[in-house]
């Protein structure tokens, strides 16, 4: 498989040809179920595989659900836009939990996605088909969001590199809002190198997304510095959470960040845990009205009824997935009076703890290293209720919280199975995190 950087070399007419092996190939590994259909091109260009929930003008976006067949995007998120401004194009739709709400990719309309490295694991979710897809050597390069760790998840369980940009870095102008406060969008990729090129070409200032910052400089990531020595914070008591493998790939790192030059400093956080309960609260809350819109009256699916209001609840009862539905009902519940001050406002609370604590981490530290998950992709249906999948998402939903940028990389295998680890940035210094993340690259690869 080429890297973007390579793709991105290509001339015109290679890069067509290209195309056409590419979508060839997704058809032989179909399998793996990670794109919702045949691939097409949005124009000429390197192929960036999309995720469901952004829009591409002219396609049946669906984020993997029901309700939205049959809606065809009237226009172009503004990271579509941008591919195109820098000689890349969306090339297919890749599955995903249902409105990006999962960590396993097994709620989509369109079934399960299946991890390349063993087909009996979950590839993680919600960008399930970005990862499996570019692991399974069928995508250079996707575009995922991340929410509470739809990116960075994903990513580790399928051995691939994936970034949440900061809040406000990417503009979400087109990407299906499930918690606005939350979702970014973010490169999953093969290599550092490949994820910095293709941050660099979807961020910056969007008017039409007014929580898309203005920075001072025009920032590039093209030059990555692999020796940058940093100050890493290292959170041991949080590996209380974490299975043995995952304990053993988070130490070994920390020899190799040492060796490397980076100065360790050893620091705390409060319970995770609040974390999960904070995150739970306030996406459900903002998912529930997000998704009021998806009646039948104006996008995808409709189901008659004998009025209104029957159609409304035809429509959602039928169009919706049993986990979409738990949340709507979450929302509205932690929203609804009485509940609104013990729960929705309590995380909000929480939210700013969350964000106070990081800041204080890092007058300490540069970076910050962290698990992504707390083990391994487990198999289809492993998790034996909901509450247990949401806790597998212990680590990644603080960053969303405090709205900071935070890169996953590939450092181990438990048998077949890789393990991802984190570098946590302030916000805006995604630079940082690339440069270090970079390096362990460089140095993982050398150790082969
Ligand atoms: N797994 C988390 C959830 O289910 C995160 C999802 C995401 O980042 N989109 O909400």
């Amino acid at each position: 498989m080429l890297t973007l950087e390579e793709a991105l070399k290509l001339s015109p007419q290679a890069l067509e040809e290209y195309k056409c092996e590419l979508a060839q190939r997704v058809l032989e590994k179909s399998e793996l179920n990670a794109y919702v259909s045949a691939p097409k091109s949005s124009g000429a260009g390197a192929p960036i595989l999309i995720k469901d929930n952004i829009n591409v003008k002219g396609w049946e976006i669906t984020c993997g659900s029901q309700i939205l067949q049959g809606y065809i995007a009237p226009y172009n998120a503004t990271a579509i836009d941008r591919l195109h401004q820098h000689s890349m194009c969306a090339f297919g739709l890749a599955n995903m939990d249902e409105f990006a709400m999962g960590s396993t990719s097994e709620s989509s309309c369109y079934g399960p996605v299946k991890n390349p490295r063993d087909t009996d694991h979950v590839p993680g979710g919600s960008s399930g088909g970005c990862a499996s897809a570019v692991a399974g050597g069928v995508a250079i390069a996707a575009l995922g969001s991340d929410t509470g760790g739809s990116i960075r998840q994903p990513a580790s369980y399928c051995g691939c590199v994936g970034l949440k940009p900061t809040y406000g870095r990417v503009s979400r102008y087109g990407l299906v809002a499930y918690s606005s406060s939350l979702d970014q969008i973010g490169p999953i990729t093969q290599n550092v190198r490949d994820c910095a090129i293709l941050l660099d070409a979807i961020s910056g200032h969007d008017p039409k997304d007014s929580t898309s910052v203005v920075l001072e400089a025009s920032q590039t990531f093209k030059h990555l510095d692999p020796k940058r020595a940093l100050r890493i914070g290292v959170l041991e008591e949080a590996l209380k959470d974490a299975s043995v493998e995952v304990q053993k790939a988070y130490t070994d790192s920390l020899h190799i960040l040492e060796k490397m030059g980076h100065t360790l400093v050893s620091q705390r956080i409060g319970d995770h845990k609040h974390h999960i309960a904070a995150y739970y609260i306030l996406s459900t809350a903002e998912a529930c009205s997000n998704l009021a819109r998806f009646d039948g009256v104006r996008y995808g699916k409709r189901l008659k009824g004998k009025d209104l209001k029957e159609l409304y609840i035809k429509t959602r009862s039928k169009g919706f997935g049993a986990e979409v539905k738990r949340r709507i009902m979450l929302g509205n519940f932690v929203l609804s009076s009485g509940y609104y001050e013990a729960y929705y406002l309590k995380a909000q609370r929480a939210r700013a703890h969350i964000v106070h604590e990081y800041k204080r981490l890092f007058e300490d530290a540069e970076v910050i290293f962290a698990p992504v998950a707390p083990c391994v992709a487990p198999e289809f249906n492993a998790h034996a209720t909901p509450l247990e999948m949401y806790l597998s998402d212990i680590y990644t939903v603080g960053v969303n919280l405090a709205g900071l940028p935070a890169i996953s990389l590939p450092v181990a295998y438990h048998g077949k199975l890789p393990i991802g680890m984190q570098f946590i940035g302030p916000a805006f210094e995604e630079q940082r995190i690339l440069d270090v993340a970079y390096g362990l690259e460089e140095i993982l690869e050398l150790e082969g």
